[in-house]
């Protein structure tokens, strides 16, 4: 996975009093960080911190990309359906120019089926990919389009059916072994070609001993033309033009107020959006990659295989984002104190590094969001894809921290705490520095924690074979942990006091013992690697600790809770435990590392997990969040010259969502 998405058990979890679930009208100049909430789905506000600091190329630069970042917005509704775009468009008429009762159940219905379809660009779920079913009825929404007969157009049949007919294009990305993945997905990568036919085809191109082979296939949809197969590429001059011509024309200008090492890729960029070659894509990437100094910084392009069951085609996306010059220096501290980390870890000295290198991971100011990153977005980005180019120029990898911040601030409010935590003191420690302690241990865990450490001699490292992911994500998050704790971490600047530690002790225990079992359904076990490695450390500590009451178990009217008595011994315990973990990686040592696994990471307590369903149930969380982008807007001088951007952020979920499919629309219905 190149895309690290966000862990919501974690990042819920901060505490206020107020429940606020209705939309919220946005007055000019207040900010909110909730739009509003639907289904299952929050809309959120992002920041951009920052922004108003920048160099006005800077500014400029980020506002002709954002804009870029806007035009692709077409090209994703279309790959993942070749309906979306007329079921959109349908809709959205409808919205606009319907005069009659707008307070109806039938209405709201409508209204809530288009707000779902701009959320997942398209009529799928965006993370289950199942097709939505609409509530209101195939009578009301013909009744709608009588109302509004320009809504009406050449697919309205297809348009109707796709809507109404679950047994029409059920799923976007069928992932389902032993089926024809082509046949019963419904993206838009490939028409009229069986996945057997798809397979052999990419098989057959470039050659095995090719030491940098192009992304075959990366950017084009193949289809059956005369009884052949043929690309479709996604080109100027070729399928999608229009929404690319206009990408292309802001990148010029983008380029235009560029580095000149900036301006050097974009340019690149720009010939491989016009040539479609997939090799100029590869000398994008490397002079991209190899461009860690510019402020400023984008992807824009088709990024992302996920979409595609045959993992070959990538959808099309764009973040426009600048350095966090102040949580970078955070990971800049860390990475240059990682010697000192590492002689003071509690393992064995037989098994740390002589010379360790921390890893420089940049953090990065989000400003604006678009293609398959809008409005669901991911908290971290590590990019280029392609293999060969990350084994011999590397990978950038970046945390966006105002997205992060944005989660954090959207959830104060959701009653999460009062549900969850017993005392008023941890809430308060959680409210204040909850965010602070997210950010640091993941810091610590990527910059640090894989990097410490060695095997000893005569071990391969795949010993553990599939436990061996679980083990090392509990083994980086067990050297956050246990250096969080320590006075260094204040001396170093990193944080005023222990307390964001505690914090962070606190919101790591209760999650691995209990919130986290929110997101695994009845009757399951804990499948994911992460959710594994915070059960493992959470029950370990729990059971290790128990003799000297380190973490207590509460009930409380019938609700069960957990407290912290002894910092100072969990972070012992934290020390005790990353030893033996490290023991079990240095040395290779399975049987060990199976038991601790089996033991402590994957069976969940089925009475303490419904219990948390029931609660969680009743506090009505959406499970997944997006955002709304910021507004720019150019301030032109008395010439017409630029003089600055300026930042907005009034824009409500439907009215930007218009707002993009009025002025930012360039694909016709049918590509
Ligand atoms: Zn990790």
């Amino acid at each position: 996975m190149k895309k690290l998405l966000v862990c919501m058990s974690i990042l819920t979890l901060v505490a206020t009093s107020c429940r606020e679930k209705a939309p919220v009208a946005v007055a000019e100049g207040e900010f909110t960080w909730v739009v509003e909430s639907f289904d299952d789905i929050r809309i959120l506000r992002y920041k951009v911190p920052g922004f108003e600091e920048l160099s006005l190329n800077d500014k400029l630069f980020v506002y002709y990309m954002s804009q870029a970042a806007i035009c692709g917005r077409d090209i994703i509704f279309d790959q993942n359906c070749r309906l979306n775009l007329p079921v959109r468009r349908t809709l959205e008429s409808i919205y606009t120019a319907y005069q009659g009762d707008k307070t109806s159940e039938q209405w709201l219905a409508f209204e809530k089926y288009l707000k779902k379809v701009w959320f997942a660009n398209g009529i799928h779920h965006h993370y289950s990919s199942d097709k939505f079913v609409p509530d209101f009825t195939e009578e009301y929404f013909d009744e709608l389009l009588a109302a509004v007969p320009t809504a009406a157009t050449d697919q309205i049949d297809e348009v109707r059916r796709v809507i109404f007919d679950p047994a029409y294009m059920p799923v976007r990305t069928n992932q389902t072994d032993g089926q024809d993945l082509l046949q019963t997905s419904a993206m838009n990568y490939y028409e009229g070609v069986t996945q057997a036919e798809a397979e052999a085809f990419y098989a057959a191109m470039g050659s095995a001993d090719d030491p940098t082979p192009p992304s075959y296939g990366l950017n084009s949809k193949l289809v059956r033309e005369n009884g052949q197969l043929v690309e479709k590429t996604w080109k100027v001059g070729g399928m999608y033009s229009p929404a690319l011509e206009n990408i292309v024309g802001w990148l010029e200008k983008a380029a235009g107020v560029a580095n000149p090492t900036q301006r050097e890729y974009l340019e690149s960029l720009i010939s491989y959006y016009r040539s479609g070659d997939l090799r100029e894509f590869d000398r994008f990437n490397i002079m991209w990659v190899e461009d860690t100094v510019s402020n400023t910084d984008f992807v824009n392009g088709f990024t992302e295989v996920y979409g595609d069951p045959l993992g070959y085609k990538a959808s099309w996306e764009s973040v426009v984002n600048f350095k966090d010059e102040v949580a970078t220096k955070r990971t800049e501290i860390i990475s240059a104190n990682a010697q000192w980390f590492e002689d003071n870890s509690p393992i064995n000295p037989a098994f740390k590094k002589e010379e360790v290198k921390g890893v420089s991971a940049k953090v990065i100011t989000a400003a604006m969001l678009g293609g398959d990153c809008y409005p669901a977005t991911p908290i971290g980005i590590n990019l280029p894809n392609a293999n060969w180019i990350r084994a011999q120029h590397g990978s950038k990898s970046v945390t966006i921290q105002n997205i992060t911040d944005a989660y954090v601030e959207g959830a104060k409010g959701n009653g999460f705490g009062e549900e969850f935590i017993l005392r008023a003191e941890d809430r308060e420690l959680l409210k204040k520095w909850g965010g602070l302690a997210d950010n640091l241990h993941t810091d610590m865990h990527e910059c640090l924690g894989h990097g410490s450490g060695k095997l000893a001699p005569g071990v391969r490292g795949d010993e553990l074979k599939n436990y061996g992911s679980v083990l090392e994500e509990t083994r980086a998050d067990l050297f956050a942990l246990y250096f969080m704790g320590d006075p260094k971490m204040v001396e170093l600047g990193l944080m005023e006091t222990l307390d964001v530690a505690w914090a962070e002790y606190y919101k790591y225990m209760l999650n691995g013992l209990m919130t986290q079992l929110m997101r695994v359904a009845p009757g399951k076990n804990i499948e994911e690697a992460h959710m594994r490695n915070r059960a493992l450390i959470a029950n370990w500590c729990y059971e290790r600790g128990a003799a000297d009451n380190v973490i207590e178990r509460v009930v409380e009217n019938g609700k069960t809770y957990f407290v912290i008595n002894d910092n100072e011994k969990l972070r012992a315990l934290f020390g005790e435990l990353l030893t033996e973990v490290q023991r079990i990686k240095s040395e290779g040592d399975f049987a060990a590392c199976q038991a601790l696994v089996e033991r402590y990471a994957i069976k969940v307590d089925p009475v303490l997990h419904q219990e948390v369903l029931d609660r969680n149930a009743r506090l009505g969380i959406p499970p997944y969040s997006g955002f709304v982008n910021p507004t720019y807007t150019l301030v032109t001088g008395d010439n017409g010259e630029p003089v600055d951007v300026t930042v907005g952020y009034t824009d409500g979920y439907a009215e930007q969502m218009l707002n993009y499919s009025g002025n930012f629309s360039f694909l016709p219905s049918k590509n």
